[in-house]
């Protein structure tokens, strides 16, 4: 499902950011990518939704050869994959429901599809209740909810995931967590960047670390392995 193979990254500026990555990860996979601060975790998850090209190497996502695919065509590969950020992303001046209805809008779904559908993965993350609110009346933790609601509107086959706990506090990284593995018990593909210790020695799953731009480790149920 996804398929790295002899893939690398070299910036502009000569950091060799990922190097030799060889990785498969099957649908409906769980994957926590670890490793310290400037090991390459983020340039790693951005080559999967092609937000960076690799140097080297070819890259497969949904049976579509990355490197195959025109610019123009980003937009249409995008829409099989659901992205969440540390820092959320959503638009300050749409509502919560205005928020994910966005990204159906933008593929012209129905209106009726779209009510529909955005009110059902509110529910999915428990967040019905407050579709008339502006992100900046919600915590940390329900602007999260929205931005996984967001990502997943569409059925993508796949959530790539930077940090997504990384602004928030334990309890509310625990209640972002059980929404993920609820969208993983649903045969989607979840691919999570994060430091969180205690996450992943307690909710096992495959642990892919990099160290320096290299996979150290690619272990099912695997440990953190760092102590912070
Ligand atoms: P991580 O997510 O593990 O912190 P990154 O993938 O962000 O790691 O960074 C890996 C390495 O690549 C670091 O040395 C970082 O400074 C460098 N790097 C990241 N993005 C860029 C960029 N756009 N240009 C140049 N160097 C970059
Ligand atoms: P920045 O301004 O920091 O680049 P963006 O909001 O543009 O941040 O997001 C970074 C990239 O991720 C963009 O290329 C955007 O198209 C893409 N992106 C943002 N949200 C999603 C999403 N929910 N699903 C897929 N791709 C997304």
């Amino acid at each position: 499902m996804i398929e790295m193979s002899e893939v690398s990254k070299t910036y502009p500026n000569g950091v060799v950011a990922v190097n030799s990555f060889n990785v498969k990860i099957k649908q409906g996979e769980f994957v926590y990518v670890v490793g310290p601060s400037g090991s390459g975790k983020t340039t790693f998850i951005k080559m999967m939704y092609r937000e960076e090209k690799p140097t080297t190497g070819s890259i497969t996502v949904n049976g579509i050869n990355l490197s195959k695919i025109r610019n123009t065509k980003v937009p249409l590969f995008r829409r099989n994959l659901g992205v969440v950020f540390q820092d959320f992303k959503l638009l300050p001046t749409l509502t919560v429901y205005e928020n994910v209805a966005f990204a159906m809008e933008v593929i012209e779904k129905h209106p009726v599809e779209i009510k529909r559908r955005v009110m059902e993965v509110l529910d999915l993350v428990g967040l019905k209740h407050k579709v008339r609110m502006l992100p900046d009346e919600l915590s940390g933790g329900e602007q999260q909810r929205v931005s996984i609601a967001r990502s997943i509107v569409n059925s993508p086959k796949v959530v790539i995931a930077d940090e997504p706990t990384g602004n928030l506090d334990p309890e509310t990284s625990w209640e972002i967590m059980n929404t993920l593995e609820e969208i993983n018990k649903r045969d989607t593909t979840i691919v999570m960047a994060t430091h969180n210790k205690d996450i992943v020695n307690n909710l096992k799953h495959r642990v892919i670390a990099i160290e320096n731009g290299r996979i150290v480790r690619d272990e099912q149920r695997g440990e953190y392995g760092y102590e912070i």
